[in-house]
């Protein structure tokens, strides 16, 4: 059988599905979900990330973090955590950036949270000394210094269309042995009484709702214990309209097209974030305007001189795919929580 028919067998029983409900599926699904079942990153891959295209990225995100733990006065056992490291290259280029800074690695524990068993066997060829976890919730109570990039986009969101002051549910379906999309009744929903302010009939909502549970838990451990988080992800300040997308050998396809076959991602909506976060969060900024404040054209200088022509243009499209304003600079942004009382870190302002 393959997801497609577990999927319409499930829906035929008990009728429409969520979103969130299809997206949990489509990604983590025991035996058929795309993260859970495969490697998809890189070029030979369905899509690719900002730590898969360059190391900066990660030695810069390890440079911020650092600064941070000395600026809060070197805690000596501290929690250095990311949620879905994916390969595990972010962490391994933010792990050799900071292996000079003293006394950082004696007092740090790494801590994974991943989901997929297949990705937590690639993580753990490169990341030796690390503990993974299923969820955040089991984080050490300690000083917390936390990255998550396009993690986010991969938690699964609901979608409401409005009608007069209720909502329809968007629910998928089947219609002739194909998956479809369907509204549910109109029902009044209490958690989306802000969004009655700024949007019309007929427009569209999202909501993940596993985002604030998580932000509170990462922010607490900040607020409680010290720490950072520095969370890059695609999206904006408040949902607008309908962003699922499915990607599949780095094109765009139908959602309902190939289940467990795509990845299925939404933009993320940072105001949630920093809504659901106990402690402070910094000013939503830019991907390209962050990396360029942490130094990123200096550290692109200085590789290039270590670089053979041949290499030396992929390295500078790699610069300019990160900052670029029409690549990822603009698309992808970069919020940090950090505690009362405390300088943001580097890279992002109060
Ligand atoms: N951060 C990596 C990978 C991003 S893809 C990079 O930038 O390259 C999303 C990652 O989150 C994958 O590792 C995926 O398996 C993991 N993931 C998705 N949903 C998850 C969940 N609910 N809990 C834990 N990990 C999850």
């Amino acid at each position: 059988m393959s997801l497609r028919e577990t999927l319409i067998n499930r829906i035929r029983t008990i009728g429409p599905i969520s979103v969130a409900d299809y997206m949990t599926e489509c990604l983590l699904h025991p035996a058929y979900g795309y993260y859970a079942t495969r490697d998809p990153f890189g070029t030979t891959g369905d899509f690719t990330t900002a730590p898969e295209i360059t190391q900066m990225f990660g030695e810069l995100l390890g440079i911020s973090l650092a600064q941070a733990w000395m600026d809060q006065g070197v805690p000596t056992r501290f929690t250095l955590a990311e949620a879905g490291p994916g390969r595990g290259t972010l962490m391994a280029d933010l792990l050799r950036a900071t292996r000079n800074v003293p006394g950082l690695h004696d007092a740090m524990e790494v801590h994974l949270i991943e989901a997929s068993p297949t990705l937590r066997a690639k993580q753990e060829e490169l990341i030796t000394r690390a503990i993974w976890h299923d969820t955040v919730d089991t984080l050490p109570e300690q000083p917390t210094f936390f990255v998550a990039n396009e993690f986010l986009d991969a938690l699964p969101i609901r979608q409401f269309i409005r009608e007069g002051s209720a909502w329809r549910e968007r629910l998928i379906g089947v219609d002739h042995d194909a998956l479809t999309f369907g509204l549910g009744a109109a029902q009044p929903q209490p958690a989306l009484a802000h969004r009655l302010e700024d949007t019309e009939d007929g427009m569209m909502v999202e909501v993940c709702e596993p985002l604030a549970p998580m932000i509170d838990a990462v922010g607490g451990r900040i607020k409680r214990h010290g720490g950072v988080a520095l969370i890059i992800d695609y999206g904006d300040w408040h949902s607008q309209g309908d962003t699922l997308q499915a990607v599949k050998d780095h094109k765009e396809v139908d959602v309902l097209e190939d289940p467990g076959n795509a990845d299925l991602t939404a933009h993320v909506d940072f105001e949630a974030i920093c809504l659901a976060t106990p402690c402070k969060f910094s000013r939503v900024t830019a991907q390209g305007v962050f990396l360029e404040r942490l130094g990123i054209t200096r550290r692109a200088q200085d590789l290039a001189k270590l670089m053979e022509p041949a290499q030396l243009e992929q390295h500078i499209l790699a610069h300019r795919r990160l900052t670029h304003p029409e690549e990822m600079g603009n698309l992808f942004k970069v919020v940090a929580l950090y505690p009362e009382g405390e300088n943001p870190p580097p890279g992002v302002e109060a």
